[in-house]
């Protein structure tokens, strides 16, 4: 099956936006300066069906960092090149149980990054990409991350520079992966790669055509482009419904029953496999970095254009 009709979409669309516009639990992420400055009152929504067709409500074209949901499109693209085996070997699917950034979760699992979906796998997964510097893997990533958007995506200088005095933390991960030797490419210069993934900005509504691209077989299906083998696909929303939503992600598919993909400036993206893509802006995030707002309304679209994948009817 596909979409329900278009009017059935807009009407439900705004129903979503409307429920829980007022809703002002959780707080903007504030280890930056530049993602501490974003405006908590925005709230869009878009959805993109693998027709293509696609309709916004709210502020489904003000632009922000894709953040951690870059990370799902990266782990995409490297699969691709190199193969899911090699991927799940060195990187892993299980779901930590940790925080996003946890150091932690390496230590107690033997140096393993476990998925690609938090920052050491992530890590990870970038050092993956094809590319022997850090300047042919980082134009990989933009050219990919841009084929998934159907446009080409640019920098938030800000942001990237925020980021980059601020990476402690993510150089430390990186530097751990490294002693286990768990990361391909120099740590350094792959966490410069990935502050730059995470500082491309992006739209709702590119969200969610990236998202139609994953949930429509690798296809774009706003330019037609293949950017990813289809068995890709399968496997990255395959990681995305055990990690895609970090420690909370059994609450996410328990209620939604869809793959999605959470990143602390606001952004969630969810794919509803062969029928398209819904994405959600809204800065405000609970305690484990997942936009609350973003959360209600996949929610409550998920049910009513039935889209949960474990439902029978
Ligand atoms: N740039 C952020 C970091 O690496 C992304 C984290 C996220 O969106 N959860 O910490």
């Amino acid at each position: 099956g596909r979409l329900p009709r278009e009017e059935l979409v807009a009407q439900l669309m705004q129903d979503a936006y409307d429920r829980y516009a007022g809703v002002d639990d959780g707080a903007v992420a504030d280890y930056i300066p530049a993602l501490a400055a974003a405006d908590p009152a925005l709230f869009g929504l878009s959805i993109v069906s693998v027709t293509g067709a696609s309709h916004s409500v709210g502020d489904a074209l003000h632009e922000f960092s894709i953040q951690s949901v870059s990370k799902a499109f990266v782990f995409a693209l490297v699969c691709d090149a190199l193969g899911p085996e090699a991927v799940l070997r060195q990187v892993g699917v299980n779901n930590t149980g940790l925080p996003f950034n946890s150091v932690m979760a390496l230590e107690l699992n033997g140096g393993s990054p476990m998925n690609p979906l938090v920052n050491a796998g992530a890590l990870a997964t970038t050092s993956l990409v094809p590319g022997a510097t850090a300047q042919d893997k980082w134009t990989f990533v933009q050219t990919g991350l841009s084929a998934f958007a159907g446009r080409p995506l640019s920098l938030d200088d800000d942001v990237y520079a925020s980021e980059a005095a601020h990476n402690r933390r993510n150089q430390a991960i990186a530097r751990l992966l490294e002693s286990y030797g768990r990361i391909a490419h120099d740590p350094l210069e792959t966490t410069d790669v990935y502050t730059r993934q995470c500082s491309l900005l992006v739209s709702a509504t590119d969200l969610a055509v990236m998202g139609a691209t994953l949930a429509d077989g690798g296809v774009n299906p706003v330019t037609g482009e293949r950017v990813v083998d289809p068995s890709v696909c399968r496997y990255v929303l395959a990681a995305l419904a055990t990690s895609g939503l970090y420690e909370r992600s059994g609450e996410w598919l328990f209620s939604i029953g869809l793959p999605g993909k959470s990143g602390v400036s606001g952004g969630i993206v969810t794919v509803a496999p062969g029928k398209g893509s819904l994405s959600t802006f809204s800065p405000r995030l609970d305690a484990a970095g997942n936009s609350v707002r973003g959360g209600l309304a996949t929610r409550y679209l998920s049910g009513a254009l039935g889209l949960n994948l474990f439902a029978s009817r």
